[in-house]
């Protein structure tokens, strides 16, 4: 079986400022990616000029996303539909649910999303975060949701690293939390397709990655933090699989 590959994020875009190189790594490879996008970032930026209303957004976001997922060759898109920036309210049960059934179902070799302080404290960051580390907890023990199918333990959980691809240190071998470091310099031209698709997002974006002065260096690493997982045999591995 090929290994499977779950992101989970709060917005459309997360997925690619994060770990579009990586997805593209595995998925070349042989891997199979899935991605769980919590909202549709309804309440994001327009752009400037905006590329539509407000009311138009979430339809104009998901658009972006599937755009972003066929770049970067994800298999399954799962929308949970909850409401931009009021995440941290979702109910817990419902969320852990339907976690739940994506992880026994899809049974991932590494899960990505944010780490526990959502990478810039964004509320709905967080809150994913705090959702995927209870479900795969949930996920490998039998006497949570037994209908949503046979336990699994989750091998593997990564975080987004603490310096943002465009911060100081951001891929240093010696910088605390850089416990993977890919190698994505072959993938960067399709990266940065991806963050381009989210067009309605294009003012962060070129203030994060195309404005930077060091964009080519930006666009060809990715980092991750191990939460849990096997023993790196050393730090940064280059390989997200090293250990297992
Ligand atoms: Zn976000």
């Amino acid at each position: 079986m090929p290994p499977t590959l779950l992101l989970c994020f709060a917005h459309p875009d997360d997925e690619s400022f994060s770990c579009a190189g990586t997805v593209m790594k595995c998925v070349e490879a042989g891997a199979r990616a899935v991605l769980v996008t919590a909202t549709l970032g309804e309440r994001g930026k327009l752009g400037d000029p905006a590329v539509c209303s407000v009311e138009e957004l979430p339809v104009y976001r998901e658009r972006e996303l599937r755009e972003a997922v066929r770049i970067l060759g994800i298999s399954e898109l799962h929308l949970l539909g909850y409401r931009d920036r009021e995440l941290v309210d979702a109910p817990p049960d419902a969320v852990r649910r339907a976690l739940v059934t994506v992880i026994r179902c899809e049974r991932p070799s590494v899960v990505f999303t944010f780490d526990p302080n959502g990478f810039n404290v964004h509320p709905d960051h967080v809150a994913i975060s705090r959702f995927t580390s209870d479900a795969i907890a949930a996920a490998a023990d039998p006497r949570w949701i037994p209908e949503a199918g046979t336990p699994y333990r989750v091998p593997r959980l990564l975080w987004t690293p603490v310096p943002a691809p465009w911060e100081p240190g951001a891929f240093d071998a010696v910088t605390p939390g850089n416990d993977f470091v890919i190698d994505i310099a072959a993938w960067r031209a399709r990266k940065a397709a991806a963050l381009r698709a989210h067009r309605s997002q294009h003012l962060s974006i070129e203030r994060y990655f195309f404005n930077q002065p060091e964009l080519d260096r930006i666009l060809s690493s990715e980092a991750w933090r191990q939460a849990w997982g096997p023993a790196l045999p050393s730090r940064p591995a280059t390989d997200i699989f090293d250990g297992m």
